[in-house]
């Protein structure tokens, strides 16, 4: 197959790539490497496994190559919950627009399925936890979980009217190897700078799930060798889920550090945070699959590939 991966140099797009390069796909990867870093996929870049076009989706550059692809997998997007509250320009700018154009050019080069990496903020702030995919009002309290709706939207209408295929995939807290963001890189990051004190955003209660990147890959790839509808939505996620202080724990007790926690306070850690997010898996079992990482092995795994 050829395989286009936008945001293939980011945190999961570079696993994602690992994935198809061993499965003999041709891979084209398309990155403004804004926030990716090419040290995550310079291996395959020498051994012209894969094809780089440096460019911003919002730029013309970049359309060409999709033809004589067969399958889009779209991850670029900024994934910053908090940002997004920031900068909403931004986000709407390299979600909604940078998705947009991403379909329109599928349609002009007769790519027929698009991979689309969505995210439980879709849900907002759900009274039904776990969650699943059938659940309604859909009201996202971020900017990033509107703006990630937003695209699912477009995407369910580009395939309904031009004959293509999707799968959506609403993720739990992705982690591991090669990420640069999220609540374990921030706290390495403030225990680095002060071993004695930590500073934990919220109450510390916030109590999420967690999944390690390889599993998270290996769910996407089921499901879709597994489903063949015009659009396939599928959350992703483990069936456990830990708290914040809990992860801080966990990862002072792999530093060797017994720092004293500082709490910001509130129930949430940032305007758009939701205290609670936990997502129901079962449509996903449902196709054979089985979860095989818990949220704490998932967040011990990160934790040491973090510090190494
Ligand atoms: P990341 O920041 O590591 O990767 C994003 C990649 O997209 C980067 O390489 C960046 O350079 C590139 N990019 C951003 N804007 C671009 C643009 N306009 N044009 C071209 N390239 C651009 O993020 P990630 O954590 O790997 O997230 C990947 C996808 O998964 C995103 O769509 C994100 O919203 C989604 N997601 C991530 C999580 C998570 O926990 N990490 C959870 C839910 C959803």
């Amino acid at each position: 197959m050829r395989s286009i991966v936008t945001g293939g140099a980011g945190f999961i797009g570079s696993h994602l790539v690992d994935y198809l390069v061993s499965a003999g796909d041709d891979v084209i990867v398309i990155d403004s490497l804004i926030s990716g870093d090419l040290n995550s996929i310079q291996d395959h870049l020498d051994s012209k496994r894969i094809t780089l076009v440096s460019a911003d989706l919002l730029s013309d550059l970049w359309q060409e190559h999709l033809f004589g692809a067969d399958r889009v997998y779209h991850l670029a997007a900024d994934p910053d919950v908090r940002e997004s509250s920031v900068s909403p320009d931004k986000q709407l700018n390299n979600t909604i627009i940078a998705t947009h154009r991403v379909l329109e050019a599928m349609r002009k080069a007769s790519v027929p399925e698009i991979v689309f990496t969505s995210t439980s903020t879709v849900y907002g702030e759900a009274s039904i936890i776990p969650t699943p995919e059938s659940y309604t009002p859909m009201e996202p309290v971020s900017v990033y979980g509107a703006s990630k709706l937003a695209c699912e939207a477009l995407i369910s209408a580009y395939c309904h009217s031009f004959s293509m295929r999707s799968w959506i995939f609403r993720f739990a807290n992705i982690i591991g190897a090669r990420s640069g963001h999220g609540v374990i890189t921030d706290f390495i990051r403030k225990l680095k700078a002060n071993p004695h004190e930590l500073e934990i955003l919220g109450d510390g209660k916030q109590t999420k799930s967690y999944l390690e990147v390889r599993e998270c890959i290996r769910a996407i790839m089921f499901v879709v060798h597994h489903t063949q509808d015009p659009v396939n939505t599928y959350n992703i996620g483990s069936e456990d889920w830990i708290s914040v202080t809990e992860i801080a724990d966990l990862l002072c007790q792999e530093m060797g550090l017994s720092p004293k926690y500082r709490y910001t306070g509130g129930s949430r850690g940032w305007v758009g945070d939701v205290p609670k997010m936990q997502l129901d898996i079962s449509r996903l079992k449902s196709l054979g699959f089985i979860p095989e990482i818990s949220s704490r092995e998932s967040v011990r795994i990160a934790v040491k590939s973090a510090l190494e």
